[in-house]
């Protein structure tokens, strides 16, 4: 017997789609960071456009499987995942709910910059903890190149800040 696939609805798909986790930060998934561009039907193919964060993004692999593996478990059949370099990845792109648990994490979210990031890295950082301003760079680079390293004066601890891109 044929199998046929299911035809889900965009807001299906994207609700399928909302429980991704990102590879490299799965306590947000690939929507809310913004990574997930396009759904479109294409005859029974489903493809989806992504941007990774980065150009050279190893986690691209996984990212591919993951939403091949969410959507097959949904019943689409055919799942073309397609990448989309151009427009780069923004963290202008990242939706407020990812943003609140990467605070939530202790860690900074990206400043929003509207296409300024050097104005916006002049400007204080809050401490993801207490919320004080009275905090100092101390690294350009944290656990990854996309982490800045702060310090803050309040309660001596450090933090990262995903860096704005
Ligand atoms: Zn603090």
């Amino acid at each position: 017997m044929m199998r046929v696939t299911a035809r889900l609805s965009d807001a299906e798909i994207w609700a399928a789609l909302s429980e991704v986790p990102d590879p490299e930060m799965p306590i947000v998934n690939l929507v809310e960071l913004g990574i997930v561009r396009a759904v479109a039907w294409a005859d029974d193919t489903l493809a989806v456009t992504i941007t990774p964060t980065f150009a050279a993004c190893p986690a691209y692999a996984v990212i591919d499987d993951s939403i091949r593996q969410r959507l097959q478990a949904a019943g689409v059949l055919d799942v073309e995942v397609r990448v989309q370099h151009s427009p780069a990845w923004s963290t202008e792109w990242m939706a407020d709910a990812a943003r609140s648990k990467l605070q939530a994490a202790g860690l900074a979210p990206p400043p929003r910059h509207q296409g300024d990031v050097l104005q916006v890295l002049l400007e204080p950082v809050a401490c993801p903890r207490c919320g004080s301003y009275n905090t100092s760079l101390c690294n350009n680079f944290g656990t990854t190149p996309c982490r800045m390293i702060y310090t803050c004066i309040d309660c001596k601890e450090p933090f990262e800040m995903f860096k704005p891109l």
